[in-house]
């Protein structure tokens, strides 16, 4: 029997209404209830928190906007404090001489690009849920987004963290400065960790001058494959658009059925391209990219205004919860491979879903090689989900033994820890559980996300 949660002056609740909101990130692949829910206002509160947890046997799962795609903030066991960070939005610090920003970690994303795009500064990362999802969860999780094919993911904008450990002391890792070269480089080792090694209570982000001007191609294909090719082609011509991303047929259908946006739905693919930067370099090399496309039977449309190209972005964003809306289960994926492969895995994808007569529907980031692969399974039907995960396998060795990741973004959270060992192998893995073991003895932080650890004193896993 636990002792009563009692925190003076920190709001917790272990009331079911508030723990059911808490069982289940975007995955829906997992549901489990917390013990309790606590919302931190700032650093101190966090540290008091985590006492807590330490002194009663409890696990702790930091918690961002819950829009991971790997389970990764879900609870593992029941003796799980989830600590959410909807009370610490707070945009701490623009500093416009180093150009870089301080944020707490429940900063949504698109509030912090709305900030800063008033002030005429960029912050790149901007992952297709920007709207909901917050700094903290984009650190921990490495996010990325449309923009990453010219400006990078998270990581590339993180110039220090401050974090709470799991024996409650305080780190400040990383700096102001632009470059930094003293001792092992932690604050890179926390990006993308998860939540699995600390909580990350403060970030200095980079920011960027806003560029000149955009352009917005849509782009129109009726074979998916020359779809892949003129990816290829554009990046092999030696330009690097801002965003190159990839609807298939039935991903544009899906939008089109869930909330219209005028997209053509008679099309195999689209690519929606965007350029930025001086007027007139990026107008040459709309020209070119248009020419790449007509050379391929394709047919390229030009964003005439800000409303067509946000209706555009519009319909890109809403492909993922257009797909989840279906009358289906989908088993969502998240591979890269070379930008060189993306005819390959596009063919290998066609192959599979006619071989095994389960609709794959894919869409995704694919000037980085990046595909959203969704294996669409009937929802009743638990045969036909074990033949999905089945697919789920196939589809990794393929993305391995093309040299590619099985995950670009979404991380490995529960719902891909069985298939990390294809990709690193023992004796890295070996040295990432050391990792987890030397921040978090006790294994409290976040248990059983990306791999099976050393048993938790706490013993859930
Ligand atoms: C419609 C949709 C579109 C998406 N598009 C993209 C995309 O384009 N690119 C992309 O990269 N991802 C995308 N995702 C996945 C998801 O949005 C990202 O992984 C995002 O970074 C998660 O942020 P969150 O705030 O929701 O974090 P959560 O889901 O709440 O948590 C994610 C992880 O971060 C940890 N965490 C959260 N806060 C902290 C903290 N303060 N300290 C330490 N650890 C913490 C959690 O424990 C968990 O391990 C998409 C998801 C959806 C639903």
């Amino acid at each position: 029997m636990k002792n009563p949660l009692t925190l003076p002056g920190i709001e917790i609740s272990t009331e079911k209404e508030d723990l059911i909101c808490y069982s289940f990130d975007a995955s829906y692949a997992e549901e489990s209830m917390p013990y309790a829910v606590a919302w931190p206002r700032n650093t101190d509160e966090v540290v008091r928190i985590i006492k807590y947890a330490n002194e009663n046997s409890l696990n702790v799962i930091p918690r961002g906007a819950g829009t991971g795609m790997a389970g990764a903030s879900v609870p593992v066991g029941a003796d799980c404090i989830i600590l959410s960070f909807e009370k610490m939005r707070k945009i701490l610090d623009i500093d416009t001489k180093n150009l870089t920003v301080v944020v707490e970690p429940g900063v949504i994303n698109a509030n912090l690009q709305k900030e800063l795009q008033h002030l005429g500064f960029l912050y790149p990362p901007d992952p297709a849920s920007m709207n909901i999802c917050t700094i903290g969860g984009n650190v921990a999780t490495n996010a990325g987004g449309p923009r990453a094919i010219k400006y990078g993911v998270t990581r590339d904008y993180v110039m220090a963290i401050e974090a709470v450990l799991p024996d409650c002391s305080i780190i400040n890792t990383g700096g102001m400065t632009q470059k930094r070269a003293v001792g092992y480089d932690l604050k890179n080792l926390l990006v993308g960790s998860e939540g699995t090694l600390a909580i990350s209570t403060k970030i200095r982000l980079k920011m960027l001058p806003l560029p000149e001007d955009v352009i917005t191609l849509l782009m129109l294909f009726n074979n998916i494959e020359s779809s892949g090719t003129a990816v290829s082609k554009i990046i092999s011509s030696k330009i690097i658009p801002r965003t190159i991303e990839f609807l298939d047929r039935s991903s544009i259908a899906a939008v089109e059925n869930y909330k219209p946006t005028g997209l053509p739905t008679d099309v195999e693919a689209l690519l929606l391209i965007e350029l930025d930067g001086y007027p007139l370099t990026i107008k040459k090399e709309a020209e070119r990219i248009m020419d790449i496309c007509r050379s391929l039977k394709g047919e390229a449309i030009v964003a005439e205004d800000d409303f067509a190209r946000e209706r555009l972005w519009e319909a890109r964003r809403s492909v993922s919860p257009a797909i989840a809306s279906m009358d289906k289960r989908k088993i969502n994926e998240d591979i890269v491979v070379p930008r060189d492969r993306i005819t390959s895995i596009l063919r290998e994808l066609k192959k599979l879903s006619e071989e095994s007569g389960i609709q794959i529907i894919s869409f995704g980031h694919a000037g980085d090689g990046n595909i959203h692969v969704n294996i669409m399974v009937d929802k009743d039907n638990n045969e036909e989900y074990f033949k999905g995960m089945e697919l789920v396998k196939k589809i990794f060795e393929i993305t391995v033994s093309l040299n590619g990741t099985i995950s670009g973004e979404h991380g490995i959270g529960l719902t891909k820890k069985p298939y990390i060992g294809m990709e690193i192998k023992e004796r890295e893995l070996e040295l990432m559980r050391d990792i987890k073991k030397l921040f978090d003895p006790k294994g409290i932080m976040n248990p059983g996300k990306i791999f099976n650890t050393h048993q938790s004193l706490h013993s859930n896993e």
